[in-house]
């Protein structure tokens, strides 16, 4: 049997992206995809947030989505959600099918030489103390030490370690397709009694359809007559609908797992939450969640930390995914088609006119104001470390390029050579530097200047200095590992 350090369950966004934070930090892993090839059938998710933008910015790679996307402001909240005030070197969404951001991500993964084992499904495992064994469709089974659930919102994995995945039923359910029209529609989006619908050109010339059902509850595969009969419904007439090449259906349905890991079994993306797409969330935060988990999940495996560093990731993530799903409901309700929630949606726009609600809101869609709860301190603790322009020895740098290799940072603004991490010296890069100008927070404003801050590989902030090094080993202790020297 083929032994690995970790199976990654599912080669969409999430496990492209998990995939890539382990093989930087030289774990050995597999991806187990069921697609044949990184085609998607339909463009699904339409961009990238502020915060993922940042995040592969970390890594390297935001050029190569920044060079084929469109960026944009952010609407939601029945408001477009400007951002282009907030201090980020990414002001903005970009636009960017998610056929395409697969595509960058799995050419990444492939410089990286991830293994794909495609046209092969995970269909269940069994773990104990020692490792777990994954059986997969072809009859073969793998052998690993953890196994990654990236395998969506149906996810096998998640059944298997019987992770239970409360949430709320549908309210509302929506055909989605790309077709071809014999006639010329109706252009752009329309509401009714029903709800909203709206008819798109797409890149490929085809056309995005996307209806309201009348009834919520279907659950069979949509087919090319239930398109039709819906465009009927609602247009009077279905434009001669022929030549689908993605029918699919979405609903409201709002859902999280109770735990994120049951032992060895871990689970990220939408195999750990699913709900309605209002604000672009889902890939953007599936994305997040594969960079809190992969170093974490490097560490373990390697042995220079204890398994329950894992724990942090379910404590960490859980809140962030738990108040998207709040938001998607919330952007459901404003969005329905009656008078009151007209009424409504009308005094939410206003408010989100104001520039202090505009900003929290924002803060949220665009993932920028996450704050994971490292305890009470300095604004910057457990939030992300904004890209100063620093100044070393080695000349002038852009913060961000210190994360490129996806390990930790001590930056010592202080005196030079202060903050010894000496018996953490084989895991953490340690930088003296001056930054020019404030540190300015999205949504928080101006912060005091730190003496030294402690970066983790995902960019977030685990210690902060202020003249002394007090907490500091206690910190590189939890988040790295014990020290090598005693
Ligand atoms: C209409 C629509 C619009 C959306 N718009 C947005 C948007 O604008 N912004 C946004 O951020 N999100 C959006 N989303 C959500 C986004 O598409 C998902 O959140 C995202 O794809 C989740 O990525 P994932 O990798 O976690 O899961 P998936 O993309 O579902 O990937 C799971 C992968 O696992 C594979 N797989 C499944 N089961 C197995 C198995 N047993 N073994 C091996 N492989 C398996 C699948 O083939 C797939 O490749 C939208 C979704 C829809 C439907």
């Amino acid at each position: 049997m083929t032994e690995h350090a970790v199976i990654i369950a599912g080669g969409g966004p999430t496990g492209l992206m998990l995939a890539g934070e382990l093989a930087l930090a030289e774990v050995d892993i597999v991806i187990v995809e069921r697609r044949l090839s990184q085609e998607l059938a339909g463009h699904r998710a339409g961009g990238l947030h502020a915060r993922t933008i940042e995040v592969l910015d970390q890594r390297g790679i935001a050029d190569r989505f920044l060079s084929e996307g469109q960026v944009a402001q952010v609407a939601g909240f029945a408001a477009t959600l400007a951002i282009s005030d907030f201090p980020t070197r990414h002001p903005y969404a970009l636009a960017l099918w998610q056929t395409h951001i697969e595509r960058i991500l799995a050419g990444w993964v492939e410089e990286l030489a991830v293994p794909i084992h495609r046209g092969r499904e995970v269909t269940g495992f069994s773990q104990n103390d020692s490792g777990i064994d994954i059986m997969l469709s072809d009859g073969r089974s793998l052998r690993a030490k953890y196994l990654v659930g990236c395998d969506g919102g149906r996810s096998v994995v998640r059944k298997a370690a019987d992770i239970a995945f409360p949430g709320s039923d549908p309210t509302i359910s929506h055909l989605i397709a790309e077709v071809e029209l014999a006639e010329e529609p109706e252009w752009g989006m329309r509401n009714d009694a029903i709800g909203i619908h709206s008819l798109s050109k797409i890149e490929n010339g085809n056309v995005r359809v996307l209806v309201t059902e009348q009834r919520v509850g279907n659950t069979g595969e949509p087919t090319l007559t239930d398109l039709s009969r819906a465009l009927i419904t609602h247009y009077g007439t279905d434009y001669g609908v022929h030549s689908p090449t993605w029918i699919s259906r979405f609903t409201d349905t709002a859902r999280q797992a109770a735990r994120d890991r049951n032992g060895r079994v871990l689970l990220a993306g939408d195999a750990a939450h699913v709900h309605y797409p209002a604000g672009g969330q889902g890939l953007n935060i599936g994305v997040q969640d594969a960079v809190n988990l992969g170093w974490k999940l490097a560490q373990v495996v390697k042995g220079t930390s204890p398994q329950d560093l894992l724990d942090t990731y379910h404590a960490e993530r859980h809140p962030i995914a738990a108040r998207v799903l709040r938001a998607t409901m919330a952007a459901v309700a404003l969005g329905r088609p009656d008078d009151r929630s007209k009424a409504l949606r009308d005094i939410v726009s206003e408010l989100v006119g104001m520039d202090e609600p505009r900003k929290r809101l924002a803060g949220m869609m665009s993932g920028l104001d996450v704050h994971y709860d490292l305890g009470d301190g300095h604004p910057l603790l457990g939030r992300r470390m904004p890209d100063l322009d620093l100044v070393t020895a080695d000349g002038p740098l852009r913060l961000i390029t210190l994360l490129h290799r996806a390990r930790p940072v001590l930056l010592n603004f202080g005196e030079p050579h202060g903050c010894d991490v000496t018996p953490w010296a084989d895991r953490i890069e340690r930088i003296d530097a001056q930054y020019a100008g404030i540190l300015e927070l999205p949504v928080i404003g101006a912060a005091p200047a730190p003496t030294a801050v402690l970066i983790r590989p995902d960019g977030y902030v685990a210690w902060v200095g202020d003249g002394s090094h007090m907490g500091l080993p206690d910190a590189l202790a939890k988040w790295f590992g014990p020290s090598t020297v005693s």
